[in-house]
């Protein structure tokens, strides 16, 4: 089964919104086994849709619209397409009585250009809208199916998964075979290094397919096979993880689509362990991650952003003579980061405190490099452990690189608790 996507929309191709209908659509797509080979974009335009929809259906026995379902003069994709198809269209009958109770429950009159919403192509099957206005439509003409959708993603997510797929099923247009996949999500690890590390698996891989993606602070490793007995998929799936987390175990924090600091805060909460941060060039942004988390109030208890020399002294009592003087190491330095950790243990006597200090750029007063970072992270009644970063890019992408290194070796020091 050949698939396609066509996205109707000028604010499209403008930019102005991004086609998450055409991402979410290819992934439940791969998930039922279908291929999908084209993804089309096009404006609010009769003409070129046609010609899309002609060249769409001498190449694909599937394709879905979505989008131009709406009342307006710019909304035309059933027009189009009933038009190629020499269908005529006409109104579906419970989809005008629901619009018309609805508008009398809300005390506004029907416009008549609404009544577009209520359109089907003669011979299609009606796809009700549960949480919209604009019905959808499918129809199998001359050996290529139409799948019409409206365009925003919560009317077009339900109506695909609460009718398109039984649909296709009726259909005859899946096939018995699903694809069964498993995500599997390293740190600390490049995604080449990654990559040499699985290089035979890579190399020899039949029908379970491994691919890599890397992603700030992450590699993922997406394991794929097809099957039509989820059983059978399971064992495949599972042989090749055992493999590769037998080679790389130690870089595994998830074998589901969860983050690094999900993964972090739940492990904390499960050992019910507290944490503080005492950051600088990061300005918050460990402590903005981590209560991003539902739960991390369990574990977080808080922080302090010291930005400034002063604020180092004064809130974390950092000496004056690290920071400041001729021989003095400054705020950026080893010996600073370890004393911005033993400054907030003092003050918040968690399990864990991390401390951040380091030169995000473009510039710094001590005349350090960009990228140069300190991070620290003191565990209760042990010694701290410092260690210096050298990191590259712009400021954003140090911060972000500095934080999740931290989270990558607190995740660390974690596996070392039952
Ligand atoms: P409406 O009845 O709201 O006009 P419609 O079916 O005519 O719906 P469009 O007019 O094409 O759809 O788009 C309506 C809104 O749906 C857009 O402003 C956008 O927010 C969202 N939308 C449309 N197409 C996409 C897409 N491909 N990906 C993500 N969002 C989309
Ligand atoms: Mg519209």
């Amino acid at each position: 089964m050949k698939a396609e996507m066509i996205a109707v929309g000028t604010e499209l191709l403008l930019g102005q919104i991004v086609n998450t209908n055409a991402q979410y659509l290819s992934q439940q797509l791969a998930l039922l086994g279908v291929d999908v080979y084209y993804q089309t974009v096009v404006g609010d335009n009769a003409e070129r849709l046609r010609h899309t929809i002609e060249v769409a259906r001498s190449r694909s026995n599937v394709i879905l619209f979505t989008g131009g379902l709406g009342p307006t003069m710019d909304d035309l994709t059933k027009d189009v397409l009933a038009e190629l198809l020499g269908c005529e269209l006409h109104y579906d009958e419970d989809a005008l009585n629901r619009m018309e109770q609805m508008f009398a429950g809300r005390g506004t009159p029907m416009v008549e250009s609404n009544k577009r919403q209520a359109l089907v192509i003669e011979g299609s099957d009606v796809l009700p809208n549960r949480t919209g206005l604009a019905i959808g439509n499918a129809i199998v003409h001359e050996g290529v199916a139409y799948i019409v959708l409206p365009g925003p993603p919560r009317e077009m997510k339900p109506m695909f998964a609460e009718q398109v797929i039984p649909w296709m099923k009726d259909n005859g247009l899946l096939d018995a075979s699903m694809l069964y996949t498993r995500m599997l999500k390293f740190a600390g690890i490049g995604e080449s290094s990654l990559e040499d590390a699985l290089r035979d698996l890579i190399e020899a891989q039949g029908d379970t397919t491994i691919a890599t993606y890397a992603k700030e602070g992450e590699v993922l490793v997406r394991l794929a096979t097809k099957s039509d007995d989820a059983a059978q998929a399971a064992s495949k799936l599972g042989e090749v993880e055992t493999e590769i987390t037998t080679r790389l175990g130690r870089h595994l924090f998830a074998t589901e689509d969860v983050s690094m600091i999900e993964v972090l805060v739940n492990r904390l909460i499960q050992l019910q362990m507290t944490l503080s941060a005492a950051e600088s060039c990061t300005g918050g942004l460990f402590a903005e991650m981590i209560t991003s988390v539902p739960g991390s109030s369990e574990v977080f208890l808080g922080g302090a952003v010291t930005y400034s020399n002063e604020m180092k002294e004064r809130i974390l009592g950092v000496p004056h003579e690290l920071l400041e003087g001729e021989n003095a190491p400054g705020a950026v330095s080893s010996e600073t980061a370890k004393a911005m950790v033993e400054g907030m243990q003092d003050i918040a006597d968690t399990d864990f405190t991390i401390a951040i200090t380091g030169v995000a750029g473009p510039g710094h007063s001590e005349r350090k490099p960009v990228g140069l970072v300190y991070i620290a992270i003191g565990e209760k009644g042990k010694d701290t452990h410092v260690e210096e970063l050298r990191l590259s890019g712009d400021r954003d992408t140090i911060r972000i690189r500095t934080v999740n290194a931290v989270m990558f070796r607190l995740w660390r020091k974690l596996q070392g608790y039952g």
